[in-house]
């Protein structure tokens, strides 16, 4: 019988961009299964279910888990695996704090479905027809996993160990966590692996064209004014999240010309990172007259939700007080 630690990797609602980050750890993935047995990989390997469940509970060592909780399958699996595992770790933008998936927080269950089995410009269903969790046709049963009426990160459904961030985690960072986790030197409970704990500006290459205040008559949307090179893309008023982002990424997006939009997360202390990072473009804004403030802030950003909580709206504090108080 194998002495190697185990790990697993499992993916709920995700876009397979996280399976993607560990695959290009390229000739690296050879010393982690050097190092480690795979027993759960189920976008990779043949795996059911059953070989988790045949595991005695925390026989496991780490669980990579990606993509957030939206529906019961995931529930159940996370739930699982967190039993069997040692360690738990939240991998990418989506199990870490909810990701791009939890942008549909901001529409309720009934919502979805009507625009998907109804109001869909390409939808054809003259019956009406919706997925119900249990099916009989011709005396088969038929079941499918319940589709909730909200997305969860990770942490909202089980404990989690540790976090790795981004959307999707940087090779740099995924072989950083790996080499911390192998080290046996773990870091307290609840730390996020293989990122910086500084802000990202710290090590954009941009970060000496910034000025220290910086304030701002209007901002600018990407898709509409190209920006200029070399230059911090704030001061030119494009809305980089980088000052209140947690660096790791090198800026990657910043080096292709593109401002921030926050996929490493929020910097230690920081409970809501949308709040964070509205508060912060907010604190640019050159004006002290609340009609011209308005204008500004309405004319860049029509949908605030997909700018600051792009990446975290299950993990907001504002979002979770207006839904418990709507009975969600
Ligand atoms: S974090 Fe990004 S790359 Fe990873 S599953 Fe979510 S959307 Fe995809
Ligand atoms: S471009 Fe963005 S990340 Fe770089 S220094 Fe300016 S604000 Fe910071
Ligand atoms: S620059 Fe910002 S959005 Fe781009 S990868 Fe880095 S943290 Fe993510």
């Amino acid at each position: 019988m194998s002495e190697k630690p185990k790990i697993a990797l499992y993916w709920c609602a995700s876009c397979g961009g996280c399976e993607e980050a560990v695959v290009d750890l390229a000739e690296d993935i050879l010393q982690v299964v050097e190092k480690a047995e795979i027993v759960f990989w189920p976008v990779a390997m043949d795996f059911k279910r059953k070989d988790v469940e045949n595991l005695k509970d925390g026989e496991i060592l780490v669980s990579f888990i990606n993509g957030s909780v939206r529906n019961s399958e995931q529930e159940e699996m996370v739930k699982l695996l967190r039993k069997k595992s040692k360690i738990v770790i939240a991998f990418g933008s989506c199990a870490y704090t909810g990701g791009i998936p939890g942008l549909a927080n901001s529409y309720s269950k009934e919502e979805i479905m009507n625009y998907y089995y109804k109001e869909g410009l390409t939808v054809f269903n003259p019956e009406d027809k919706r997925p119900t969790p249990q099916y009989i046709e011709k005396n088969l049963a038929f079941e499918i996993p319940e589709f909730y009426e909200r997305v969860y990160a990770l942490d909202q459904v089980i404990d989690v160990d540790y976090y790795i961030p981004g959307c999707a985690p940087t090779r740099n960072v995924v072989k950083n966590s790996i080499d911390t986790l192998f080290s046996g030197n773990l870091p307290p409970k609840g730390s996020v692996l293989g990122a910086s704990s500084k802000a990202l500006c710290n090590e954009c290459p941009l970060n000496d064209t910034k000025p220290e205040k910086i304030t701002l008559k209007e901002f600018k949307r990407i898709d509409k004014n190209q920006p200029e090179k070399d230059k911090c893309l704030l001061i030119q008023g494009f809305a980089c999240l980088g000052p209140v982002t947690r660096g790791g990424c090198e800026a990657l997006c910043v080096k292709a010309n593109y401002p921030c939009t926050g996929c490493f997360g929020p910097l230690d202390g920081i409970e809501d990172y949308g709040a964070k990072a509205l508060s912060f473009l907010a604190s640019l804004i050159d004006s002290n007259n609340e009609e011209e403030i308005e204008k500004i802030i309405n004319e860049w950003m029509p949908n605030p939700l997909g700018i600051v909580y792009k990446y975290s709206l299950p993990k907001s504090l504002i979002f979770e007080t207006k839904n418990k108080k709507n009975g969600g």
